[in-house]
């Protein structure tokens, strides 16, 4: 894996990438928050270790802005220090991964990369795909059976949440949250949009993807997939 370690302190830096390329990563290093951002928006990592404690841009604000602005969704693994654990959901909110409470086994440090490593590339491209239909939620291209299908943004959002969770049932309240939070327009909004999401996913072709549990909710089932 080609692994970055944004940390200030050289002997903890040094300790973990000498086990690192040990263990046949690459690694590079930036012992600041800005230089950090710098590598990880211009090289491909596969994995990023981030302090949490760094002068300047500390790992929070980096970890934010490489979600939030540079939109990179490289896994993040947060180093916090004992005494900065109660920042560990913050480290959660601001996008991290996973985080290690110094000091820490480098063995474990290293396996925990791994996992993370593995799940970076199951996501890579965030693709969302359920019979021929495919949702990338980076380029938000929809297409079903080779063909694009335009949807406006609510109509985005719902299939996210059905195709993220199917073939769970996902309820009326849930994709009413999921679309307008605490502020529903009008209380037969959400069957509209269905029905218009139906009208572009499903009417066009030949099996429907998208079906209706009453008084439930929705999921989505590839009706190939059922069991007979
Ligand atoms: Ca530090």
């Amino acid at each position: 894996m080609h692994i970055l370690v944004i940390e200030d302190n050289n002997d903890i830096a040094a300790n973990i990438g000498d086990f690192l390329v040990d263990k046949g990563h690459t690694v590079d290093f930036a012992g600041d928050g800005a230089t950090g951002m710098h590598l990880a928006t211009t090289d491909n990592f596969d994995v990023i270790v981030l302090d949490l404690g760094l002068p300047g841009m500390d790992g929070l604000e980096v970890c934010q802005r490489l979600r939030q602005e540079a939109r990179q969704q490289t896994p993040v693994l947060m180093l916090t220090a004992r005494d900065t654990l109660d920042d560990k959901l913050t480290g959660f909110d601001s996008g991290a991964d996973d985080y290690m409470v110094k000091p820490f086994a480098l063995q474990e440090l290293a396996a925990r990369l791994e996992v993370l490593g593995r799940r970076g590339k199951g996501n890579k491209g965030r693709l969302l795909q359920l019979a021929d239909l495919s949702f990338d939620l980076d380029s938000l291209m929809i297409s079903r059976g080779g063909k694009l299908i335009q949807l406006n943004p609510i109509g985005m959002k719902l299939l996210q949440a059905l195709m993220e969770a199917a073939p769970s049932v996902v309820t009326r309240q849930e994709l009413e949250m999921c679309v307008w939070g605490e502020t529903l327009p009008d209380s037969d909004s959400l069957r509209v949009h269905i029905h218009g999401l139906r009208n572009v996913i499903d009417k066009p072709f030949d099996k429907p993807l998208i079906q209706t549990r009453h008084g439930i909710g929705y999921h989505m089932v590839d009706p190939d997939a059922l069991p007979p």
